[in-house]
Order: structure tokens, then sequence, then C-alpha cells
């Protein structure tokens, strides 16, 4: 049984649709990227929006396709074999929108997620400062209000889209309010508002071709209309937050198993066509237990992340989703990087020039495990809302620790607990 036994027909159409979009990207689009010779592909953008692919899960009402969390895994998992960088421009349609379908007034829908999700407007997304990014809560860029405007002052870094990007989601802590879950905001900032500047694009290993860099807010004005949800959001950034780390995350998760399956498929192929020895490579156990290795952990990531996406639809607690999409996240993108570097060492050194584009992968790559929250903080999550869950619960199954023969011998069962 494959994944696809677990597919409804609209999921499989859904996927030819994505294949076919996937064919289209001009192989010199990627080579430019690569090169940094593109700041921001819009062109990118326009054509995902004009085959109504952007923003899959929302309402027709504003564009999207009103499909479940299971489908968006389909797609991603075409999308991310045109790597990172394209895979989170298009993840940020997602992530973004899922902010403004969630929490956006009415007024918010009709001027930014309707035009996001025709492919119209690029959008960017400013949670991490130089000063840190897993600690999110710590962040200092400040809302200070006059009268019916803030004025923003912060930076905020690794901003992808920086340079390119129309629309972006920016925290801010409200001046006034103490406490930092409170104090934080959701501001919709117009790029084209006065006092932001790009200070810095960053060089990166890859995942390029984004505009990656880092924006100063100078009194950057945002009236009150562009507080995500209007002026009762104001202090909501928190809720805010931990709804857009279901997309964040479950993009990763999703677009890693395209990423890994793409230079498994050029790897496995490859073994099958180079000989040594007098045999093809593939027929050395050491090669085939590469292949074996890979699918399995494609097939795992895959079946992992189709959990979270059943989760993050089911009506089932927040901790729970949180938990799940981590796990997916950590899981994936932690055997995604293992399966390009399988992949690299079945090709040998050829694997490691730029005839084939598993270097370029592996490049990209790097990145997914650090990003949308690194592994070691889903590490945290996950730990975090299970044993919030498993403590508060009676066990309906058998417990197995008074099935051992000293289970009844309370003075070998020593807690330190006492005061
Ligand atoms: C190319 C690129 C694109 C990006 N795109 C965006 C974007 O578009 N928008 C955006 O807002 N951000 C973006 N990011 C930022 C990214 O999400 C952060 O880099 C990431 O969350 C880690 O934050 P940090 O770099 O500040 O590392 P730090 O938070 O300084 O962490 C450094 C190390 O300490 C570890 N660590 C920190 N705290 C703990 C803890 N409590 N327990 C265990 N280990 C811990 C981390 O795991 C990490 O290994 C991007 C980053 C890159 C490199």
């Amino acid at each position: 049984m494959s994944i696809d036994e677990l597919l409804t027909e609209e999921e499989i159409t859904l996927r030819e649709k994505v294949q076919d979009f996937v064919k289209w990207v001009p192989r010199g689009l990627l080579l430019d990227m690569d090169a940094d010779k593109i700041k921001y592909p819009m062109e990118f953008i326009r054509e995902a929006g004009k085959r109504n692919l952007l923003g899959l899960r929302f309402d027709k009402k504003w564009g999207g396709l009103g499909l479940p969390w299971s489908s968006e895994i389909v797609a991603l998992e075409e999308v991310g074999l045109l790597g990172t960088s394209l895979g989170c421009l298009y993840s940020l349609f997602s992530i973004v929108g899922e902010a403004i379908h969630v929490f956006g007034t009415e007024e918010q829908k009709q001027r930014f997620l309707i035009p996001m999700l025709k492919g119209e407007i690029g959008v960017a997304e400013g949670l991490t400062e130089p000063r840190g990014g897993s600690d999110f809560f710590a962040a200092t860029t400040k809302a200070t209000r006059k009268s019916n405007m803030f004025y923003l002052n912060g930076q905020k870094r690794f901003v992808v889209g920086a340079e390119g990007a129309g629309l972006l989601l920016v925290y801010a802590k409200v001046e006034g309010i103490d406490d930092p879950k409170k104090a934080m905001t959701a501001f919709l900032v117009e790029r084209s508002s006065p006092g932001i500047k790009i200070e810095h694009v960053y060089g990166l290993m890859g995942t390029r071709g984004g505009g990656t860099g880092r924006l100063v807010f100078n009194d950057a004005a945002v009236p009150v209309e562009n507080v995500l949800g209007g002026e009762s959001g104001i202090g909501t950034g928190t809720s805010v937050f931990h709804q857009m780390m279901v997309p964040e995350r479950l993009t990763s998760a999703g677009a890693a198993v395209g990423m890994a399956r793409g230079s498994f498929e050029v790897a496995a192929r490859y073994a099958d066509k180079r000989k040594a020895f007098g045999r093809k490579i593939r027929a050395f156990e050491a090669v085939s237990a590469k292949i074996s290795e890979s699918l399995t952990l494609l097939d795992a990531s895959r079946a992992i992340n189709h959990l979270a996406a059943k989760t993050a639809n089911a009506p089932v607690p927040a901790g729970q989703i949180r938990q799940m999409v981590s796990e997916a996240k950590k899981f994936s993108t932690k055997s995604a990087w293992k399966i390009v570097n399988l992949a690299m060492q079945i090709m040998g050194g050829i694997g490691y020039t730029n005839i084939y584009p598993i270097e370029k992968m592996l490049r990209d790559i790097r990145l997914i495990t650090i990003w949308t929250g690194t592994n070691e903080i889903m590490d945290l999550v996950i730990q975090h809302e299970f044993y919030k869950e498993f403590l508060s619960k009676d066990m309906k199954s058998r417990n197995i620790e008074y099935d051992a023969e000293g289970a009844n011998l309370p003075d070998e069962k020593i807690y330190n607990d006492e005061e």
C-alpha cells in the first residue's frame, strides 16, 4: 500500500495540477535564483496564482479552494521538487494567509487576501530579530500609538522576500503593555510605507533568489486599520503566532519530502546505470541499503505528515496539534537531510558537482532543520505538549509498571521527592 491509497480523487487531481505547474517553472529561473541573479521571482507567484494554487485551504470566497490540510501536504511534496527557496515563497501564502484568514477583518481579507491568492502581491513575514529567533517573545521591535497610527521601531532579520514582497506581516510589541505576551501584536505592513529600509541582504549557502534581508523600521507608519484584526487585534499577536506556527512548520515538513524525493530519484536512476567492478552499483549491498533506507524514510515522512495534517484539521486541543506538527517538522526535515546526503553518497564524486542537482539541494535543504523553529525547539514543544496531556489523563490501557515482579515493593521505588 502506498500513501496514494490514503488520498482522495480530488487530491490525486490536485497533485496532477501542481505537477504541471512545477514542470512549468523554467530551469533558467532556478539557475538564476541559485546564482543570486534574482531578487524576488514574482513571475512564479503570478503563475501559481493564475493556476489557483495559492492558499489552497482558504475559503473559496477569498480565492482559496477550501481544501483540508492533507491536500496541501500533497501539493507541497510536488512544490518541494523546486527546492527550498521556491518552496518557501509558495508556503508564505499559506503562512501569512492563515493569519489573515483566521484573524483578519473582512476589509483586510478584501484588501490583502484576495490579491495575494490571485498572485498579485508577494508576502513576507518578520518574526526573527538580530538578538534571537528561537526566543520569539524576547523580540524588541516596538509599536507606539499616536492617534490612529502606530509607529514601528526595530529590526527583523532573515526576512525572505525582504526585497520584493509587497506585504509584510510584522510582529511588534505595543508600548505601554508590560506583559510581553499581551503586548505582542501582528501588523500588516505595506512594503511601500515610509520608514522601512533594507540594511543587508544575506549571502546564503543555498535557498537563494528570494532576497533574504534585514529590515529596519524607523518610525514606520502603520495605520490602526492595518493591525491584524483591526482595533480588537491589538495585543492578540500571541494567538496569531501560535496559529501561524501550524502552517509555518507543516509546510516545511511537506516540502521536505519533495526535496528528498527529487534527490533520491536522481540517485536511484544513477545507481541503475552506473557500473563499477563490472556491475551496476545498485547491485552492491552498501548502495542498495541506502536506497531502502531512503524509501523507508520517505514513506515514514509522508505518513507522519498526513497524520499531522489530519490532526491539524481535527477538533482536538491546540496542544495536540502543536505536538504532531512539531513531530512532523522535525522528522521530515531531519529525514530529508539524511536522504539527500545518502543520494550524494550513492552518486560518488559526480554528486558533489553541479552536473547533478544534488549539491544544490543539499545546500538548500540544510536550512529546513533550522528555520520555522529549529529542530531543537521542536523537541522542546513535543515533550512539553506530551507531558501536559500525559500527566493530566487517567490511563485507559494497561499500565505495565505493575507487571514487574518487584512492583509492590514501595521501599525500592525512590523518587527523592520528599521536601
Ligand atoms: C535563510 C533563512 C531564511 C529565513 N526566513 C525567515 C523569514 O522569512 N522570517 C522570519 O521571521 N525568520 C526567518 N528565518 C529565521 C529562522 O526562523 C531563525 O534563524 C531560527 O528560528 C533560529 O533563530 P536564530 O537564528 O535567532 O537562532 P537562535 O535562536 O540564536 O538559536 C541558536 C541555537 O541555539 C539553539 N537554541 C536556542 N534556544 C534553545 C532552547 N531553548 N533549547 C535548545 N536549543 C536552543 C537553537 O536550536 C540553535 O541551535 C530565516 C532564517 C534563514 C537562515
